[in-house]
């Protein structure tokens, strides 16, 4: 795949080196995230294909596919995500105006947020690709949980709202599911997007150790800039800019364990304070984004 020569967002192949970065999580190994000097995007070079990446999920205790508290910073994850999940209810709540409807979450892990909204009376639908998390969110919480194909079988124009939490860097193909979610929602339906926040305040702190990097499983780092030009390419706009207040902790307590201090925890949350408050000035320096896509109904 000749994803260094090009850029997805403006396909420009003015493309240079930026940052040699880790992966924390499983062997070590070091991948490369290169620059489009057209438009700033930023993207892990040379990835594994969708084939091989899967070693790099297994290898590790991925957070985000187990249920297991041990241990401070997962205990600390599944914290924030009791936090968090009533703040994303919220979000869908008001902005797609509905208080029940249909809704499809992409990449449901252990289908914490698809249960609570299923629980709140949403027809829920979700769907992942690790099949242990498939599994377990689809008997703790009697979840329909599809496959990647079984999506083509869903007629158009069937969604109220899709989201996609921290899921959407992991596409190895993400023009293809911004055309399969367009085709998914009713039109002016929403699409809820979180995501890592390249241009944000520790991002440009921790550098090359900043850990919402998580190469080479994040194949493409965003910005509110970046993601914006793809969207509107692709038929969204973008009708709203939100944060998950609590990632800029659990990303800044990792990205000190990766720099090696001596006190992660205690520097992390230090530090995360001060980015956060400084992200409450400038919304678009805040460590991870969640954009709120409407999509345009299509002129035929
Ligand atoms: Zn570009």
């Amino acid at each position: 795949m000749a994803l260094e020569n090009k850029c997805l967002v403006c396909g420009s192949n003015n493309i240079e080196f930026n940052l040699d970065c880790k992966d924390h999580l499983t062997g070590g190994d070091n991948f490369d995230i290169y620059t489009c000097k057209s438009c700033s995007f930023l993207f892990t070079a040379n990835p594994p294909s969708e084939d091989e990446i899967g070693k790099y999920y297994a290898a590790g205790d991925y957070i985000s596919h187990s249920d297991t508290k041990r241990g401070l910073t997962n205990f600390l994850y599944h914290f924030v995500r009791r936090v968090m999940l009533s703040r994303k209810k919220y979000i869908i709540s008001h902005s797609t105006g509905l208080k029940t409807g249909t809704l499809l979450d992409m990449g449901c892990g252990t289908g914490y947020f698809a249960g609570l909204m299923k629980q709140a009376g949403w027809k829920v639908t979700g769907l992942e690709k690790n099949e242990g998390a498939g599994k377990f969110a689809s008997s703790k919480f009697n979840l329909e949980v599809l496959e990647d194909n079984d999506l083509e079988k869903i007629e158009d124009n069937h969604f109220d709202c899709i989201t996609l939490w921290h899921v959407f860097e992991h596409f190895h193909d993400p023009v293809k599911y911004m055309v399969l979610i367009k085709r998914l929602l009713k039109p002016g339906g929403i699409c809820i997007a979180a995501m890592p926040n390249c241009s944000s305040f520790d991002a440009q702190h921790y550098r090359q150790f900043w850990a919402a990097w998580d190469v080479p499983r994040h194949l493409w780092h965003f910005s509110p800039d970046t993601f914006r030009t793809l969207a509107e390419k692709n038929g969204f706009e973008i009708i709203g800019i939100k944060s998950l207040p609590a990632d800029v902790f659990y990303i800044s307590i990792l990205s000190e364990r990766h720099l090696g201090t001596n006190m992660p925890f205690i520097s992390g949350m230090v530090k995360g304070c001060w980015f956060a408050f400084r992200s409450m000035l400038r919304k678009k320096g805040s460590s991870s984004v969640i954009y709120i896509l409407r999509a345009i109904p299509s002129a035929h």
